[in-house]
């Protein structure tokens, strides 16, 4: 049995109300999950499972604790914002699950939910590499990653400091406990739905691309757009094939710019990365760069049928390869690839092992 460190967050007061709790996670960028401190005790976001310790910690460093968080609204139901979540109830069983109103209908068992995802990886690295020794090397290794993560999430595991009645400064008290496998959620957003914590007044706009249940909860009385991983730093991930979209990615982006300007002194509050101090500005890179990558793919389909790999190369460069986001760049590449070939500019041949040619269409 391991034992999990509670490494402490940086909480950041944004308002009276509106606190960011930052948790490290060992996918991506830190999770920043914000804590609404109103009448109604909110979260947004609930982070990885694994800084579910340091959550608890930084709550409790503002005084609070599990328990005393009335809701956790979830921006989407990808692993480092929803699996906290699913842990939480064995130590806080009042706490309410708010999300997209089908999310919950939708991933009846989250373990099945990420061996989906595991199953992809699977996909696409059999998609892009022709060579089947070169194919079998990578998805070895992503499988060993996914089932680590998997023991992980699935087994019950030791969390210091998180227990009912726990002195969280005693990080030797651990208390095993086993996560939840059922997205379960109290309240079923969509949108235009309207609710108040007290002070603050909040709005849900459904904002898919970047996941299928992917919401925005706006604060509509003083001016908040919670923009979960629809407007982050640079480009999020997208996996066409199991809840992304890019064409859909691009409207939600263009319905938040309609927002802003309703209301232009609206801040942007990321669930990755800092405040976003120039939205229209950050989203319009967003479309713009959206908009390069495409014209770079059919450029080099111009040369002739290209897979996925040489793709990725003219896009990215060689190095990318091995990279830690070697995968995440592969599934954006075909989602480009996939809208392309929706909009008919594109054609591809899938070979019966699952390999897949790219070419220009007339
Ligand atoms: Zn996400």
């Amino acid at each position: 049995m391991r034992s999990l460190t509670a490494k402490p967050a940086e909480i950041l007061q944004v308002t009276d109300q509106i606190y960011r709790i930052t948790l490290s996670q060992p996918f991506y960028a830190p999770n920043q999950v914000y804590l609404i401190r109103d009448e109604t005790t909110m979260l947004i976001d609930s982070g990885y499972v694994e800084s579910i310790g340091s959550l608890a910690l930084a709550l409790k460093q503002l005084g609070l604790s599990m328990r005393e968080v009335d809701v956790i609204l979830y921006t989407h139901p990808h692993i480092d914002h929803i699996t906290a979540g699913l842990l939480w109830g064995t130590y806080a069983r009042r706490t309410q699950k708010w999300g997209h109103h089908t999310m919950a209908r939708d991933i009846p068992d989250y373990p099945d939910f990420i061996d989906v995802w595991q199953a992809d990886t699977s996909r696409i690295l059999t998609l892009a590499f022709r060579d089947k020794q070169a194919r079998q090397t990578r998805i070895r290794k992503a499988n060993d990653r996914w089932a680590r993560f998997v023991r992980r999430f699935a087994e019950a595991q030791d969390v210091p400091g998180v227990g009912r009645d726990t002195d969280v400064s005693s990080a030797t008290q651990k208390v095993t406990k086993q996560g939840d496998r059922a997205v379960k959620l109290d309240r079923l957003l969509k949108e235009g739905d309207e609710f108040s914590t007290g002070k603050l007044r909040f709005r849900i706009l459904e904002t898919p691309g970047h996941n299928t249940w992917h919401i925005t909860p706006l604060e509509v009385s003083q001016g908040f757009a919670f923009t979960g991983d629809l407007l982050i730093g640079n480009i999020p991930a997208i996996y066409d094939k199991l809840d992304g979209n890019l064409e859909l990615f691009q409207q939600s982006l263009l319905k938040l710019l309609e927002e802003r300007k309703q209301m232009p002194a609206m801040r942007f509050l990321p669930a990755h990365g800092d405040e976003i101090l120039q939205p229209e500005r950050a989203i319009k890179i967003v479309l713009k760069t959206i908009g390069i990558l495409e014209n770079g793919l059919l450029k080099k389909l111009v040369e002739g049928r290209k897979d996925l790999v040489d793709l990725m190369e003219s896009a990215f460069g060689a190095h990318i390869e091995g990279g830690n986001h070697f995968i995440t760049a592969l599934e954006l590449l075909e989602a480009l690839l996939r809208k392309l070939m929706r909009e008919g500019r594109v054609g591809s041949q899938l070979y019966p092992d699952g390999y897949e040619e790219f070419y220009l269409k007339h």
